[in-house]
């Protein structure tokens, strides 16, 4: 077992690159790097109180902007995957209210038949969440310190909140092959 960080893959060489310097070669290799989460570009993506949920850092962020109902008055949630329930459930258990933008028509409808995807969005009702289906988020709105204030939908509505978080999904995490020979981007093996 190696401790290090990948840097460079080198196809015609059949090595990897390590930030250390170090290089290994291979017969195969199998890149496992996982994933991170999406940003499509939103505007205002980055200010303070706009967050996702995955890595520990990202919880310990969330126990600073949303600690209780007094800190965060309202959260919205954008993207309605099991990270973005996992969210709304997390900040309902404070008794934060919640806005949870979903651009499907029902959760989760892309892998649940029609009855099952409808009992969640009532299920999800029942708790309080306030649900907005086939609504996408077009920008987040900043206050004088740089912190998120609203988000603005692509339905028009601006729903005032403190915390924005954004959990659309994930990306491989494969951009250190850009910095690999150029033929492995063009399928190179
Ligand atoms: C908040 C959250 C909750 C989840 N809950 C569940 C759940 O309840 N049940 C479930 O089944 N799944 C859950 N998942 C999903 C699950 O964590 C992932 O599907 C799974 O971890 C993916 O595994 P992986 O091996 O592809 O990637 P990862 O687990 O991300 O592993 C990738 C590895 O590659 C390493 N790496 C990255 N780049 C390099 C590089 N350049 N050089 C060397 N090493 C590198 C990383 O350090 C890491 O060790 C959850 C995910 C999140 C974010």
């Amino acid at each position: 077992m190696v401790n290090g960080y990948i840097e460079k893959v080198l196809p015609e060489k059949k090595t990897v690159s390590l930030s250390n310097g170090d290089r290994i070669t291979y017969d195969a290799l199998v890149i496992a790097t996982g994933s991170k989460p999406n940003k499509f570009g939103w505007p205002g993506q980055d200010l303070k109180g706009v967050q996702g949920l995955y890595s520990k850092q990202d919880l310990e962020q969330l126990e600073k902007n949303a600690p209780n109902k007094n800190v965060c008055k309202r959260a919205v949630i954008v993207g309605g995957g099991l990270i973005g329930i996992e969210m709304a459930e997390m900040l309902r258990s404070r008794d934060i209210p919640v806005t949870f933008l979903v651009r499907e028509t029902s959760l989760r409808n892309g892998v649940l038949p029609k009855g099952e995807s409808e009992m969640i969005n009532e299920h999800i009702r029942e708790h309080h969440i306030d649900l907005r289906l086939d609504t996408n988020l077009k920008e987040i709105l900043s206050d004088e310190n740089g912190k998120a204030k609203a988000v603005v939908t692509d339905r028009g509505e601006t729903i005032v909140c403190d915390v924005v978080g954004l959990t659309a999904g994930v990306t491989p995490n494969i951009d250190f092959l850009k910095n690999s020979a150029s033929n492995w981007a063009k399928g190179s093996r």
